[in-house]
Protein backbone atom coordinates (compact mmCIF):
# COMPACT_ATOMS: atom_id res chain seq x y z
CA UNK A 1 0.00 0.00 0.00
CA UNK A 2 2.50 2.34 0.72
CA UNK A 3 4.35 2.00 -1.80
CA UNK A 4 1.48 2.13 -4.41
CA UNK A 5 0.92 5.47 -2.70
CA UNK A 6 4.46 6.83 -3.17
CA UNK A 7 4.24 5.53 -6.69
CA UNK A 8 0.85 7.07 -7.35
CA UNK A 9 2.46 10.89 -5.98
CA UNK A 10 5.69 10.52 -8.13
CA UNK A 11 3.71 9.87 -11.00
CA UNK A 12 0.95 13.08 -10.35
CA UNK A 13 4.20 14.79 -9.78
CA UNK A 14 6.00 14.35 -12.72
CA UNK A 15 2.33 14.68 -14.59
CA UNK A 16 2.42 18.11 -13.05
CA UNK A 17 5.22 19.80 -13.85
CA UNK A 18 4.15 18.99 -18.08
CA UNK A 19 1.04 20.97 -17.08
CA UNK A 20 1.47 24.84 -17.99
CA UNK A 21 -1.93 26.12 -19.13
CA UNK A 22 -5.23 26.33 -16.46
CA UNK A 23 -6.96 23.39 -18.53
CA UNK A 24 -3.82 21.11 -18.81
CA UNK A 25 -4.15 21.67 -14.71
CA UNK A 26 -7.83 21.25 -14.29
CA UNK A 27 -7.84 17.36 -16.63
CA UNK A 28 -5.16 16.38 -13.99
CA UNK A 29 -6.89 17.63 -11.21
CA UNK A 30 -10.26 15.52 -12.25
CA UNK A 31 -7.70 12.47 -13.04
CA UNK A 32 -5.80 12.23 -9.63
CA UNK A 33 -8.45 13.95 -7.22
CA UNK A 34 -11.50 13.01 -8.84
CA UNK A 35 -14.11 10.99 -7.14
CA UNK A 36 -13.16 8.17 -10.25
CA UNK A 37 -9.38 8.98 -9.51
CA UNK A 38 -6.78 6.73 -7.57
CA UNK A 39 -6.95 8.22 -4.19
CA UNK A 40 -11.28 7.54 -4.21
CA UNK A 41 -10.32 3.94 -5.30
CA UNK A 42 -7.99 2.96 -2.48
CA UNK A 43 -10.56 4.72 0.43
CA UNK A 44 -13.01 2.56 -1.36
CA UNK A 45 -10.66 -0.23 -0.82
CA UNK A 46 -10.07 0.56 2.64
CA UNK A 47 -12.91 -2.22 3.71
CA UNK A 48 -11.22 -5.09 2.17
CA UNK A 49 -8.27 -4.75 4.69
CA UNK A 50 -8.08 -6.16 8.13
CA UNK A 51 -9.20 -4.14 11.05
CA UNK A 52 -5.32 -3.73 11.83
CA UNK A 53 -4.19 -2.17 8.33
CA UNK A 54 -7.31 -0.16 8.55
CA UNK A 55 -6.08 2.82 10.26
CA UNK A 56 -2.78 3.14 9.19
CA UNK A 57 -3.81 2.78 5.55
CA UNK A 58 -6.22 5.58 5.97
CA UNK A 59 -3.73 7.91 6.87
CA UNK A 60 -1.48 7.19 4.39
CA UNK A 61 -4.39 8.14 1.86
CA UNK A 62 -5.08 11.58 3.01
CA UNK A 63 -2.04 12.48 4.00
CA UNK A 64 -1.36 11.92 -0.03
CA UNK A 65 -4.57 13.31 -0.73
CA UNK A 66 -3.22 16.29 1.40
CA UNK A 67 0.41 16.46 -0.35
CA UNK A 68 -0.96 16.31 -3.96
CA UNK A 69 -3.35 18.86 -3.26
CA UNK A 70 -0.55 21.11 -2.45
CA UNK A 71 1.44 20.22 -5.12
CA UNK A 72 -1.42 21.13 -7.28
CA UNK A 73 -1.98 24.63 -5.19
CA UNK A 74 1.96 25.23 -5.60
CA UNK A 75 1.39 24.70 -9.63
CA UNK A 76 -1.50 26.13 -10.48
CA UNK A 77 0.08 29.90 -8.60
CA UNK A 78 3.16 29.12 -11.01
CA UNK A 79 0.88 28.54 -14.13
CA UNK A 80 -1.33 31.67 -13.36
CA UNK A 81 2.07 34.01 -12.90
CA UNK A 82 3.43 32.96 -16.33
CA UNK A 83 -0.04 33.47 -17.66
CA UNK A 84 0.26 37.08 -16.62
CA UNK A 85 4.10 37.29 -17.76
CA UNK A 86 2.55 36.40 -21.09
CA UNK A 87 -0.05 38.35 -21.20
CA UNK A 88 1.67 41.85 -20.03
CA UNK A 89 4.68 40.26 -22.45
CA UNK A 90 1.43 40.81 -25.44
CA UNK A 91 0.35 44.25 -24.38
CA UNK A 92 3.67 45.90 -24.19
CA UNK A 93 3.40 49.85 -25.24
CA UNK A 94 5.58 50.77 -27.92
CA UNK A 95 5.59 55.09 -26.98
CA UNK A 96 8.53 55.30 -30.39
CA UNK A 97 4.98 53.41 -32.90
CA UNK A 98 4.64 56.77 -35.22
CA UNK A 99 0.60 57.03 -34.42
CA UNK A 100 -2.02 57.19 -37.13
CA UNK A 101 -2.87 61.43 -37.94
CA UNK A 102 -6.86 62.37 -36.54
CA UNK A 103 -8.13 65.95 -36.16
CA UNK A 104 -8.39 67.54 -33.21
CA UNK A 105 -11.52 69.46 -32.27
CA UNK A 106 -11.94 72.78 -33.64
CA UNK A 107 -14.42 75.83 -32.85
CA UNK A 108 -17.31 75.76 -34.67
CA UNK A 109 -17.51 79.11 -36.60
CA UNK A 110 -20.69 80.30 -34.70
CA UNK A 111 -18.39 79.61 -31.72
CA UNK A 112 -15.60 81.37 -32.45
CA UNK A 113 -17.76 85.09 -33.61
CA UNK A 114 -19.49 84.88 -30.29
CA UNK A 115 -16.40 84.33 -27.99
CA UNK A 116 -14.32 87.31 -29.74
CA UNK A 117 -17.94 89.19 -28.92
CA UNK A 118 -18.04 88.32 -25.92
CA UNK A 119 -14.33 89.47 -25.35
CA UNK A 120 -14.37 92.58 -27.24
CA UNK A 121 -17.70 93.51 -25.19
CA UNK A 122 -16.20 92.10 -21.88
CA UNK A 123 -13.41 94.23 -22.14
CA UNK A 124 -15.67 97.57 -22.82
CA UNK A 125 -17.38 96.68 -19.45
CA UNK A 126 -20.64 94.36 -20.38
CA UNK A 127 -21.44 91.97 -18.44
CA UNK A 128 -23.25 88.52 -19.63
CA UNK A 129 -26.41 87.61 -19.06
CA UNK A 130 -28.25 84.40 -20.21
CA UNK A 131 -32.10 83.62 -19.93
CA UNK A 132 -34.57 81.02 -21.15
CA UNK A 133 -35.40 80.03 -24.70
CA UNK A 134 -38.71 78.99 -23.56
CA UNK A 135 -40.04 82.36 -22.74
CA UNK A 136 -42.86 84.35 -21.53
CA UNK A 137 -45.08 86.57 -24.16
CA UNK A 138 -44.59 88.95 -21.45
CA UNK A 139 -40.82 89.11 -21.74
CA UNK A 140 -40.39 88.53 -25.63
CA UNK A 141 -43.08 90.63 -26.57
CA UNK A 142 -45.19 92.65 -23.97
CA UNK A 143 -42.84 94.44 -22.24
CA UNK A 144 -40.44 95.01 -25.44
CA UNK A 145 -43.77 97.74 -27.00
CA UNK A 146 -44.76 94.58 -28.98
CA UNK A 147 -48.61 94.46 -27.57
CA UNK A 148 -50.99 91.41 -28.96
CA UNK A 149 -51.69 92.27 -32.43
CA UNK A 150 -48.73 94.04 -33.11
CA UNK A 151 -47.69 92.95 -36.56
CA UNK A 152 -44.19 91.66 -35.61
CA UNK A 153 -45.87 88.87 -33.38
CA UNK A 154 -47.73 87.04 -36.37
CA UNK A 155 -48.14 83.68 -35.52
CA UNK A 156 -46.42 82.54 -38.53
CA UNK A 157 -43.25 83.88 -37.51
CA UNK A 158 -43.19 83.00 -33.77
CA UNK A 159 -43.13 79.07 -32.13
CA UNK A 160 -45.91 79.48 -29.66
CA UNK A 161 -45.96 76.71 -26.85
CA UNK A 162 -49.01 77.66 -25.01
CA UNK A 163 -51.20 80.75 -25.81
CA UNK A 164 -48.78 82.78 -23.36
CA UNK A 165 -45.33 81.24 -24.21
CA UNK A 166 -43.18 81.14 -26.95
CA UNK A 167 -39.42 80.14 -28.26
CA UNK A 168 -37.82 83.26 -27.81
CA UNK A 169 -38.01 85.17 -31.21
CA UNK A 170 -35.25 87.37 -30.23
CA UNK A 171 -32.65 87.71 -27.37
CA UNK A 172 -34.50 90.37 -26.44
CA UNK A 173 -35.97 89.16 -23.51
CA UNK A 174 -33.38 89.03 -21.38
CA UNK A 175 -32.85 92.67 -21.75
CA UNK A 176 -36.52 92.99 -20.52
CA UNK A 177 -35.58 90.70 -17.05
CA UNK A 178 -32.56 92.18 -16.74
CA UNK A 179 -34.35 96.05 -16.33
CA UNK A 180 -36.65 94.50 -14.24
CA UNK A 181 -34.61 93.19 -11.83
CA UNK A 182 -31.88 95.79 -11.64
CA UNK A 183 -31.42 99.49 -11.05
CA UNK A 184 -29.69 101.26 -13.60
CA UNK A 185 -26.20 101.67 -14.36
CA UNK A 186 -26.83 97.92 -16.51
CA UNK A 187 -24.40 97.27 -18.84
CA UNK A 188 -25.29 93.37 -20.78
CA UNK A 189 -24.71 91.60 -23.50
CA UNK A 190 -27.02 88.60 -23.70
CA UNK A 191 -26.20 85.89 -26.56
CA UNK A 192 -27.89 82.66 -27.62
CA UNK A 193 -30.37 80.46 -29.87
CA UNK A 194 -33.89 82.42 -31.00
CA UNK A 195 -36.51 81.08 -32.65
CA UNK A 196 -38.34 81.70 -35.49
CA UNK A 197 -41.10 80.20 -38.12
CA UNK A 198 -38.83 80.81 -41.00
CA UNK A 199 -38.24 77.67 -43.57
CA UNK A 200 -34.35 76.78 -44.24
CA UNK A 201 -32.98 78.23 -46.82
CA UNK A 202 -29.61 80.09 -47.70
CA UNK A 203 -30.44 83.05 -45.53
CA UNK A 204 -32.81 81.57 -43.06
CA UNK A 205 -32.79 78.92 -40.15
CA UNK A 206 -35.70 78.29 -37.86
CA UNK A 207 -33.35 78.20 -35.03
CA UNK A 208 -30.60 80.93 -35.25
CA UNK A 209 -28.64 82.89 -32.89
CA UNK A 210 -28.13 86.47 -31.90
CA UNK A 211 -25.99 88.90 -29.84
CA UNK A 212 -27.59 92.20 -27.98
CA UNK A 213 -25.89 94.37 -26.05
CA UNK A 214 -28.24 97.03 -23.78
CA UNK A 215 -26.61 99.95 -21.88
CA UNK A 216 -28.91 102.81 -19.96
CA UNK A 217 -27.64 105.17 -17.44
CA UNK A 218 -28.26 108.77 -17.17
CA UNK A 219 -27.15 110.99 -20.28
CA UNK A 220 -26.35 107.58 -22.89
CA UNK A 221 -26.63 109.26 -26.48
CA UNK A 222 -26.85 108.31 -29.97
CA UNK A 223 -23.25 108.82 -30.33
CA UNK A 224 -22.02 106.51 -27.84
CA UNK A 225 -23.90 103.81 -29.54
CA UNK A 226 -21.98 104.66 -32.69
CA UNK A 227 -18.88 104.78 -30.99
CA UNK A 228 -19.70 101.31 -29.43
CA UNK A 229 -20.47 100.33 -33.17
CA UNK A 230 -17.58 101.41 -34.33
CA UNK A 231 -15.20 99.71 -31.84
CA UNK A 232 -16.95 96.81 -32.41
CA UNK A 233 -16.89 96.91 -36.62
CA UNK A 234 -13.24 97.49 -36.37
CA UNK A 235 -12.43 94.90 -34.30
CA UNK A 236 -14.67 92.10 -36.23
CA UNK A 237 -13.73 93.59 -39.71
CA UNK A 238 -10.78 95.90 -39.43
CA UNK A 239 -9.73 98.86 -39.09
CA UNK A 240 -10.17 100.08 -42.14
CA UNK A 241 -14.03 99.35 -41.87
CA UNK A 242 -16.68 101.98 -42.71
CA UNK A 243 -19.74 102.21 -40.47
CA UNK A 244 -23.29 103.54 -42.06
CA UNK A 245 -26.04 104.48 -39.87
CA UNK A 246 -29.54 103.85 -41.88
CA UNK A 247 -32.88 105.10 -40.27
CA UNK A 248 -35.33 101.97 -40.10
CA UNK A 249 -37.66 100.91 -37.38
CA UNK A 250 -38.11 98.24 -34.27
CA UNK A 251 -41.25 98.70 -31.90
CA UNK A 252 -38.30 98.62 -28.98
CA UNK A 253 -36.08 101.41 -29.98
CA UNK A 254 -36.79 105.34 -30.75
CA UNK A 255 -34.97 106.55 -33.32
CA UNK A 256 -33.66 102.70 -34.74
CA UNK A 257 -30.90 102.90 -37.38
CA UNK A 258 -29.37 99.58 -39.62
CA UNK A 259 -26.05 99.81 -39.14
CA UNK A 260 -24.23 98.68 -42.55
CA UNK A 261 -20.45 98.16 -43.14
CA UNK A 262 -17.61 97.54 -45.96
CA UNK A 263 -18.40 94.51 -47.58
CA UNK A 264 -15.44 92.53 -46.29
CA UNK A 265 -15.39 90.45 -49.46
CA UNK A 266 -14.71 93.20 -52.17
CA UNK A 267 -13.32 96.34 -49.16
CA UNK A 268 -16.36 98.47 -50.64
CA UNK A 269 -15.36 98.38 -53.96
CA UNK A 270 -18.93 96.71 -55.16
CA UNK A 271 -19.37 94.00 -57.68
CA UNK A 272 -19.20 91.19 -55.75
CA UNK A 273 -21.74 88.49 -54.48
CA UNK A 274 -21.32 88.96 -50.86
CA UNK A 275 -22.83 92.54 -51.03
CA UNK A 276 -24.79 91.92 -54.09
CA UNK A 277 -22.70 95.01 -55.71
CA UNK A 278 -23.81 97.85 -53.42
CA UNK A 279 -20.09 97.32 -51.60
CA UNK A 280 -21.92 97.32 -48.29
CA UNK A 281 -23.27 94.84 -45.97
CA UNK A 282 -25.92 94.99 -43.32
CA UNK A 283 -24.80 93.67 -39.83
CA UNK A 284 -27.16 94.87 -37.00
CA UNK A 285 -30.20 96.57 -35.68
CA UNK A 286 -30.03 99.47 -33.17
CA UNK A 287 -31.36 102.44 -31.57
CA UNK A 288 -32.03 104.35 -28.59
CA UNK A 289 -34.13 102.26 -25.99
CA UNK A 290 -37.68 103.29 -26.70
CA UNK A 291 -38.92 105.24 -23.18
CA UNK A 292 -41.87 103.39 -23.41
CA UNK A 293 -39.69 99.97 -22.65
CA UNK A 294 -37.82 101.41 -19.65
CA UNK A 295 -41.39 102.80 -18.39
CA UNK A 296 -42.79 99.27 -19.12
CA UNK A 297 -39.68 98.26 -17.48
CA UNK A 298 -39.70 100.15 -14.08
CA UNK A 299 -36.88 102.42 -15.00
CA UNK A 300 -37.37 106.06 -14.87
CA UNK A 301 -37.24 107.57 -18.63
CA UNK A 302 -36.89 110.98 -17.33
CA UNK A 303 -33.79 110.48 -15.42
CA UNK A 304 -32.58 107.88 -17.83
CA UNK A 305 -31.75 106.86 -21.47
CA UNK A 306 -30.08 103.43 -23.22
CA UNK A 307 -29.27 102.13 -26.12
CA UNK A 308 -29.47 98.78 -27.71
CA UNK A 309 -28.17 96.25 -30.78
CA UNK A 310 -28.35 92.94 -31.68
CA UNK A 311 -27.06 91.00 -34.68
CA UNK A 312 -27.41 87.86 -36.11
CA UNK A 313 -24.07 85.90 -35.44
CA UNK A 314 -24.74 83.64 -38.42
CA UNK A 315 -25.00 86.65 -40.79
CA UNK A 316 -21.68 87.60 -38.93
CA UNK A 317 -20.02 83.76 -39.53
CA UNK A 318 -20.93 83.75 -43.13
CA UNK A 319 -19.72 87.30 -44.19
CA UNK A 320 -16.95 86.50 -41.78
CA UNK A 321 -15.64 83.34 -43.37
CA UNK A 322 -17.56 83.42 -46.86
CA UNK A 323 -19.74 80.40 -46.53
CA UNK A 324 -22.38 81.25 -48.58
CA UNK A 325 -25.51 78.84 -47.34
CA UNK A 326 -26.41 79.40 -43.65
CA UNK A 327 -27.65 76.00 -43.75
CA UNK A 328 -24.45 74.37 -43.79
CA UNK A 329 -23.98 75.92 -40.08
CA UNK A 330 -26.36 73.68 -39.05
CA UNK A 331 -25.49 70.25 -40.87
CA UNK A 332 -22.97 68.85 -38.80
CA UNK A 333 -20.56 68.58 -41.58
CA UNK A 334 -16.84 68.89 -40.30
CA UNK A 335 -15.32 70.94 -42.86
CA UNK A 336 -17.21 73.97 -40.60
CA UNK A 337 -15.21 73.42 -37.98
CA UNK A 338 -11.64 75.21 -37.69
CA UNK A 339 -12.88 78.64 -39.42
CA UNK A 340 -10.89 81.40 -38.00
CA UNK A 341 -7.78 79.60 -38.05
CA UNK A 342 -8.02 79.33 -41.89
CA UNK A 343 -11.44 78.78 -41.77
CA UNK A 344 -11.97 79.68 -45.65
CA UNK A 345 -9.80 77.43 -46.69
CA UNK A 346 -11.30 74.48 -44.02
CA UNK A 347 -14.60 75.17 -46.04
CA UNK A 348 -13.01 75.38 -49.49
CA UNK A 349 -13.78 71.88 -49.94
CA UNK A 350 -17.23 72.29 -49.07
CA UNK A 351 -17.80 75.55 -51.35
CA UNK A 352 -16.53 73.53 -54.57
CA UNK A 353 -19.80 71.66 -54.23
ZN1 LIG B 1 -18.75 93.07 -51.81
Amino acid sequence: MRERIGALLDEARAALDGADTPQSLEALRVQYLGKKGPLSALLRGLGQLSAAERPEAGKWINAARVEMESAFAAREAGVKKAARALALAGETLDVTEPREDYPLGLLHPISTILDELVDLFSGMGYEVVEGPEVEYDLYNFELLNQPRHHPARDAQDTFYIEDNIVLRSHTSPVQARTMLSRKPPIRIISAGRCYRADEADATHSPVFHQIEGLYIDKGVSMSDLKGTLEAFARRVYGPEVNVRFRPSFFPFTEPSAEVDLTCPACKGAGGCRVCKGTGWVEVLGCGMVNPKVLELCGIDSAVYSGFAFGMGLERLAMQRFGIPDMRWLFEGDARMLGAGRGGSAQTEGRRGE
